[in-house]
């Protein structure tokens, strides 16, 4: 049985300096929590730098985001094999800032994940409602659109090598968190959408997840992980949440 993920989604924070220091002190610190995988998102321009920090250590290396082509004249794009050479096991693809800043599509978002898995990265497919989607009760009607045109792409087997996150948009940033009812209802229903090979598919949730919030959502039968943004800016914060995963 794999490790359960705990992945820290930087964002577009910090500078070169302040990515190595947060990187160094969670490979200062990694044994506090050895029964988790810990996975870091830095921004693009860091990854590199950051690679060099985790050499030696078991944390992961992943993307934000990635281009939808495997090469050409996509200006200002960054590609799969590129990111793998670069050192990432990880990629984000579909994360909600994407969909509704950049206007990423459900179909854009399934050529992200076939392509990251053919350069060999592991796509962390981020699927969620909106709050008035969730307030029409659509939620679940959300989110299997989002994971079927993915699967219609890649199909359902290669879901499975994936790694879905379930990432109310409403809870993103906001400080508002999924309840743990909630949060498990979602993750139950795309363990049934993924079928039998989704069982030992890790589904994380992210949405303001905190130290003092985790445990709770942790508990839930089917949230394998975390998918932690603001919260993972801060080393003891980050590591402390990792360890109520376990
Ligand atoms: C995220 O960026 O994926 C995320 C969940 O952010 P936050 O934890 O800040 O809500």
């Amino acid at each position: 049985m794999a490790k359960p993920l705990i992945a820290g989604n930087w964002k577009m924070h910090g500078t070169a300096v302040e990515a190595a220091a947060l990187a160094r002190q969670l490979v200062e610190n990694e044994h506090s929590c050895a029964a988790v995988q810990l996975a870091i998102f830095p921004p693009i321009l860091h990854v590199g730098l950051v690679a060099l920090e985790l050499s030696g250590s078991s944390i992961a290396l992943g993307a934000q985001n990635m281009s939808e082509h495997e090469s050409g004249a996509f200006t200002g794009e960054v590609s799969a094999d590129m990111l793998k050479e670069a050192g990432c096991t990880y990629t984000l693809v579909g994360h909600s800032e994407r969909r509704t800043l950049f206007g990423e599509v459900d179909g854009t978002v399934a050529d992200k994940f076939e392509i990251a898995q053919r350069s060999g990265l592991v796509p962390i497919l981020c699927v969620g409602e909106t709050l008035q989607q969730r307030q029409q009760g659509l939620t679940l009607a959300v989110i299997a659109e989002q994971i079927n045109t993915v699967r219609k792409k890649v199909g359902l087997k290669n879901i499975c090598r994936g790694v879905v996150a379930y990432e109310p948009v409403w809870a993103i940033g906001t400080g508002e968190v999924a309840s743990p009812e909630q949060a498990q209802l979602v993750h139950r229903a795309i363990r049934e959408l993924l079928g039998p090979g989704g069982v030992s598919t890790s589904l994380l949730y992210g949405g303001s997840v905190k130290a003092s919030n985790a445990a709770e959502l942790f508990a839930q039968p089917d949230i394998d992980g975390g998918l932690v943004g603001g919260a993972s800016l801060e080393a003891d914060e980050f590591l402390k949440i990792a360890q109520l995963m376990t």
